[in-house]
């Protein structure tokens, strides 16, 4: 079976792929298992090397991967530089890591305990069409730093970032078989990675329904799994806010990469006394948005993912809702205009992942209402906080049920510091040097002083 990969700006073909089944997944896993003992022999500072060059040469390929970024999902040119930009941080900062994952020793009766961070082995990746480079780095770094091997499963509409970073670690010294990645169905290629029993961890990003299917699956190998799944984050502007400022931002923490975001702050809440002030500096701010050509160096929005999906975001909208909609082009491709709508924290489009450019502004009274609201959703993943007073900043914080916050930003990923969700969120953190535990053991090693 082939697969034809698209451009989702002109929807033309950008080339046909074969596609893998379970047979090339489970020598994808046998030659990933082939490659781990001596993957893991690999003395620290050589691995933080290999892992330092792959660095090294996404940077000297960041202007191809950003083209191929851009042209596979439609991102515009400037954001996938970016997030190129952001893949080789990664790569750098988990190749400064390889050596500073120590264990512990533990005075006990006898002797002492002394801890050992092992591989788990060989781990499954599954990855959504979002931020395909970004997202697979996200796991792949600390999955080598920790000395597992790595079977890469890319979403179908996107592979073609990962089967370039496949053959860019393999010029950097990573040997062959460490990593390891197979185009091919989420329902045939994941699933076999999640049954198969030489897989010992799967690491996933994508829909929350996919997440509990992981889980479900992961249980009869009690595999490890982490999940980052879907988000429904509040932006929460407080009355006494920089409207101005918090205004001018809200956009772009919803529609940046066309509201395909898991961190898109989809509901906007506003205190009512400042309502409509900040609408109205909400909507000017949204007409600014440039939306078109990602090939354009100054546009901000590209089209969705697919005709498909596309139909999925329209049916959130309730043209009675809308307070504005932008423009998008109409004729090839698949776009959506910035819209936002007036709504109820009740209704779908406040309380179901959208993953476009819709948002929805909510009303609220106080302190005590915004915190309600912005928990009332099964989702936890991040958000933002908007206000001059630092006491009450610190006091919203602490009370959202989500797992990444900013205040008077709404910038809150960075390689350094942990990602990942509360609630149908997901678990487990990946960035930062909190996901290496995602992709360690933890063996406790007691040895006698007795004569
Ligand atoms: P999915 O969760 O279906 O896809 C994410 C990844 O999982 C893809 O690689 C996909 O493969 C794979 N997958 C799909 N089915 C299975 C399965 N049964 N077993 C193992 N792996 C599987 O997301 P969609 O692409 O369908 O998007 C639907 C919605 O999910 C979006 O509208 C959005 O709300 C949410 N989403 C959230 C993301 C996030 O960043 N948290 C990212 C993407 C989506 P393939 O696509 O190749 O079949």
């Amino acid at each position: 079976m082939t697969l034809t990969v698209l451009n989702p700006a002109t929807e033309e073909p950008i080339i046909e792929l074969e596609q893998a089944g379970v047979e090339e997944a489970d020598a994808a896993v046998a030659r990933a298992d082939k490659a781990l003992p001596e993957w893991r022999r690999v003395a620290p500072a050589d691995r933080a090397r290999l892992l330092r060059r792959l660095g090294t040469l996404v940077e000297e390929h960041a202007e191809e991967l950003a083209q191929i970024e851009s042209r596979n999902v439609g991102k515009p040119i400037s954001g996938a530089r970016g997030e190129v930009g952001m893949v080789a941080q990664v790569f750098h900062f988990y190749a400064g890591a390889v050596d500073k994952h120590y264990g512990e020793t533990i005075p006990v009766a006898g002797g002492v305990a002394a801890t050992f961070r092992e591989p788990l082995g060989v781990v499954g990746l599954i990855v959504p069409w979002n931020f395909p480079l970004n997202i697979a780095s996200w796991k792949i770094g600390p999955a080598l730093a920790c000395g597992n091997t790595i079977v890469l499963k890319p979403a179908e509409l996107t592979p073609l970032s990962a089967l370039r970073l496949g053959e860019l670690a393999l010029d950097a010294g990573i040997p062959e078989g460490v990593l390891n990645v197979v185009v091919g169905k989420g329902s045939i290629v994941g699933q076999r990675l999640i049954e198969h029993p030489d897989v010992a961890k799967i690491g996933f990003t994508g829909s929350t329904e996919v997440g509990q299917r992981v889980m479900a699956g992961a249980a009869a190998t009690i595999k490890r799994v982490t999940l980052e799944l879907g988000g429904k984050s509040a932006n929460v502007i407080f009355a006494d806010a920089d409207l101005e400022k918090a205004a001018a931002a809200a956009p772009y923490s919803v529609f940046d990469n066309a509201g395909q975001d898991c961190c898109a702050r989809s509901r906007i809440l506003v205190q009512k006394s400042a309502y409509s002030r900040f609408l109205d500096h909400l909507i000017e701010a949204t007409k600014g948005v440039k939306v078109g050509d990602p090939s354009d160096e100054a546009t901000e929005m590209g089209p969705l993912i697919s005709a498909q999906h596309r139909e999925t975001v329209a049916t959130f909208v309730d043209e009675a809702q809308i307070v504005f909609r932008g423009d998008a082009p109409d004729d090839v491709g698949f776009w959506f205009p910035c819209t936002l709508v007036e709504a109820t924290n009740a209704d779908r489009v406040a309380r179901e992942e959208v993953f476009g450019p819709v948002a929805a502004v909510i009303p609220f009274e106080d302190e005590a209402d915004a915190i309600a609201i912005a928990n009332d959703t099964p989702y936890g993943l991040s958000g933002s906080i908007w206000t001059r007073d630092g006491a009450r900043a610190l006091r919203v914080a602490r009370a959202l049920e989500t797992g990444v916050l900013s205040v008077n930003s709404n910038s809150s990923v960075r390689v350094s510091t942990p990602f990942g969700g509360f609630k149908q969120s997901g678990f487990g953190r990946e960035l930062g040097m909190h996901a290496l535990a995602g992709y360690s053991e933890i063996k406790s090693v007691y040895i006698s002083t007795d004569d």
